[in-house]
């Protein structure tokens, strides 16, 4: 393990769990806030990811290298980094009691297995390598992880010279040469919405490669076919009008409120539950999965997830746990009854940043609303950006237009501006609230 400090505290104020998205920005936006509070980051890989760069990678608009930057270069200053997975997590113990023989360090790491005890001040986490670390808040992003076995054959079918997914930094660029070398045939396009982050972006492969295949003359060859398990690509009528009536004119079979149950890749078949009952086979030459997500096993061990979706039992609006006060989750690993995205994390985090403190203090909690928003492209040049909250109702950045309408200024601010925005200002905890121009936050419970 390296990057650690050596007198690096056992016990932090707040202990961020994932260094993705969620968890650097979150403790950049702690550290701007209050430069005093100890702020550890706990994150095993040595790269960062910006994950909406790969529907681009997947799409030959963007080089493989272009999404990831060194997670050294991103990691706030004044916050300690923990290169190491967390393999536990010990809630802090309820009532007055202390607890003894607690696990050092060095027990942890000989056996993983070894017992941690509740520390009556602190939650604790426990590290591959054998750190055990308190946390007085402790925040849990670890994202999710794609569920290969939900899919009986998805794992083959992605890794095949047929087929692919976006959802792997690794794959994403095989997603190009699967569609690009497509010159006529069936292509079939997968959308599950199993805890699949930003189900939107699903729809990014179909409408990007089908305009390749216009360009280069394909397109009334190819027979495209679209599944999702949702009812509607987004969930916002304007945005689902504007896409049907796309997805009408490049003759796009759809079918919604199915449900993807394996894929065999030998065969190339992908056979799905129909809506009403029965099922179907659909063959196809190339295809692409936006596969189902769960939650990490050792959160699951650990005791802290909803057994439904696997997803942190949090509340959904204060983003605490349910059960144990001072443990959050944000992101992608967290309950949000709202589908997840990067855009969602830029109410969240101001929001549980407020809720830390409001723990503390007794002050009012602030509650998350459910943003959320996909950039979908209806060809290389037109983008819509469609937000919506929880309750279903459109949000609009700009109060004055929806910017749910294919725009190739929109296409221009997600393929170039937003990258160095991401980089340079949200992983710095800057410009985190699509709210501020226009309310608060959040509102008041
Ligand atoms: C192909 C694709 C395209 C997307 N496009 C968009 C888009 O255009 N717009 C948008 O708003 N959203 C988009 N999203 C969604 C967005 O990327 C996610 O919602 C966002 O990355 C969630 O951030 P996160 O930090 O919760 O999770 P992640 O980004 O998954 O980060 C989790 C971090 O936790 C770390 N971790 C994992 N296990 C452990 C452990 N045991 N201990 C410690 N750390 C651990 C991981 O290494 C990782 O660094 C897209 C997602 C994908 C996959």
């Amino acid at each position: 393990m390296t990057g650690v400090r050596e007198d690096r505290p056992q016990a932090y104020d707040v202990v961020v769990v994932g260094g993705g998205n969620a968890g650097i920005s979150l403790a950049a936006f702690l550290r701007s806030q209050d430069a005093r509070r100890t702020i550890a980051v706990v994150a095993p890989e040595d790269t960062h990811v910006y994950r909406p760069l790969l529907s681009y990678v997947g799409a030959g608009m963007a080089h493989p290298d272009r999404p990831t930057r060194p997670q050294s270069s991103l990691i706030p200053r004044g916050c300690d980094w923990i290169r190491d997975a967390v393999t536990r997590v010990v809630p802090r113990a309820s009532g007055t009691s202390g607890t003894t023989g607690a696990a050092t360090p060095a027990d942890a790491a000989s056996d993983p297995r070894a017992r941690v005890d509740a520390d009556p001040d602190h939650h604790t986490v426990v590290t591959a390598g054998g750190e055990v670390i308190g946390a007085v808040d402790l925040v849990l992003c670890p994202g999710t992880v794609v569920d290969w076995d939900a899919i009986p054959g998805s794992r083959e079918a992605c890794r095949s010279a047929y087929g692919s997914t976006n959802y792997t930094a690794e794959l994403a660029p095989h997603t190009w040469a699967v569609l690009r070398d497509l010159r006529r045939g069936r292509a079939l396009f997968l959308v599950s919405n199993r805890n699949t982050p930003c189900p939107g972006v699903g729809l990014k492969p179909l409408f990007l490669a089908a305009d390749h295949w216009r360009r280069t003359g394909c397109l009334d060859d190819i027979d495209i076919t679209l599944v999702l398990e949702d009812a509607q690509p987004f969930g916002l009528d304007r945005a689902d009008d504007r896409l049907r009536d796309e997805l009408r004119r490049l003759g796009v079979r759809l079918h919604t409120s199915a449900r993807i149950e394996s894929i065999d890749p030998d065969d190339r078949l992908a056979r799905i539950a129909v809506a009403g009952g029965g099922h179907l086979d659909l063959p196809y030459d190339a295809m692409h999965l936006a596969p189902p997500h769960r939650g990490h096993a050792w959160l699951v061990e650990s005791g802290l997830t909803d057994p439904d979706t696997t997803l942190v039992a949090n509340d959904p609006s204060t983003l605490e746990h349910r059960d144990h006060p001072g443990l959050w989750a944000l992101g992608d690993a967290a309950t949000l009854e709202t589908p997840s995205s990067g855009g969602g994390l830029r109410p969240q985090v101001p929001v549980l940043s407020h809720n830390i403190l409001a723990r503390r203090s007794g002050a009012t909690f602030l509650h998350y609303d459910g943003y959320t928003v996909a950039p979908i492209p209806l060809d290389r040049r037109r983008l819509m950006l469609a937000e919506r909250l929880r309750d279903g109702h459109e949000y609009r950045t700009f109060s004055a237009f929806s910017l749910a309408r294919p725009l190739r200024a929109l296409m221009f601010f997600d393929l170039v501006v937003q990258p160095p925005v991401y980089w340079h200002r949200l992983l710095r905890g800057k410009g985190l609230d699509p709210h501020e121009d226009t309310e608060p936050a959040g509102r008041s419970l």
